[in-house]
């Protein structure tokens, strides 16, 4: 197994913090390993274990165009040794980075329709993806193997003890339900959903349902008001919070995940939702694979 760093984490200092008299700090799950980092390959660790002691070759799975699962699939097929296949929602655009980039990590891209990429059952088939020979992962890696290596995300924390609230980023919830497994009983999570609606909660019930973990009374909430319209739509307030928080920390965001996180954590202190003296870690979940993209297709609005 390629060594991970652990994790660092970062405190951040800043007015409204101060004013509400709440630590913060920032682990760095994005910068765990030069390649093999940030939520993604938290997720994928025990799929990728298992596959190679199962003698599988090979990873197939599934994703938008611009997706940190597809690139981080990429980058662990090729350091592991696996052939990767990404089935990809939409048509083939050679000008995408994170394409650009999984391709020249090897991976197989099969382009999709949009009606098409609904139905992954019926796509396995006509693809014809089954096979002793590979593990298919579905999109966004969030699966039962995903759930341990999440769990890692607190177990290798250096506050781990420490923690009141750990806050992340929800897109499918895995990586929200693997931590919950491990928080101890005084911790609290809060997930912040980057999708617009209410159904969050539910997906991460499920998760913890398949593990046999959903009984346990672990402490836990989502919070759905920072979606920001839904999945990766962005407005200039979250913009400019986010060129700041590059400004004043020196921490770089993703305007799909980790901003619409941090946004959400700021405005919750300054709104007095955590008690003085309240110890709070934000998991930056990586994601930067996606900024180029983000970039070119929005004239570089962000000052990075
Ligand atoms: C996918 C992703 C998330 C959300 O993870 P889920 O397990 O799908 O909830 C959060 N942050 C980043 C950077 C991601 O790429």
């Amino acid at each position: 197994m390629e060594q991970l760093k652990a994790p660092q984490i970062i405190r951040v200092n800043s007015p409204v913090l101060q004013d509400a008299q709440v630590a913060l700090w920032v682990q760095r799950e994005d910068a765990i390993h030069e390649r093999l980092a940030g939520n993604k390959w938290r997720k994928l660790k025990y799929n990728v274990l298992d596959a190679l002691k199962a003698k599988k070759t090979r990873l197939v799975t599934f994703g938008g165009a611009y997706s940190n699962h597809i690139a981080a699939t990429a980058e662990a097929g090729a350091i592991f040794g696996l052939s990767t296949i990404g089935i990809i929602r939409g048509e083939r655009d050679l000008s995408n980075p994170t394409l650009q980039k999984a391709a020249s990590l090897g991976m197989q891209l099969q382009y999709v329709s949009r009606a098409a990429y609904r139905d992954k059952n019926q796509l396995i088939q006509e693809l014809q993806l089954e096979s002793t020979d590979s593990m298919i992962i579905p999109e966004g890696g969030t699966n039962l193997r995903a759930l341990p290596g999440c769990a890692e995300i607190v177990r290798s924390s250096p506050l781990a003890q420490q923690v009141d609230y750990w806050c992340v980023a929800c897109g499918t919830g895995g990586t929200a339900a693997g931590m919950i497994t491990a928080l101890d009983a005084k911790q609290k999570l809060i997930g912040f959903s980057v999708l617009k609606g209410n159904w969050m909660e539910a997906e991460i019930q499920k998760c913890l349902s398949l593990q046999g973990d959903a009984k346990k009374r672990h402490k836990w909430s989502v919070n759905n008001e920072y979606h920001f319209g839904g999945y990766a739509k962005f407005d200039q307030r979250l913009i400019d919070f986010m060129n700041n928080f590059k400004k004043n920390q020196d921490i770089p965001l993703d305007p799909i995940y980790t901003g619409k996180l941090l946004f959400g954590i700021y405005d919750l202190v300054a709104k007095g939702y955590f008690k003085p003296g309240a110890r709070i870690v934000a998991i930056h979940t990586g994601g930067l694979q996606g900024l180029a993209g983000f970039q070119q297709r929005n004239g570089g609005l962000l000052d990075y």
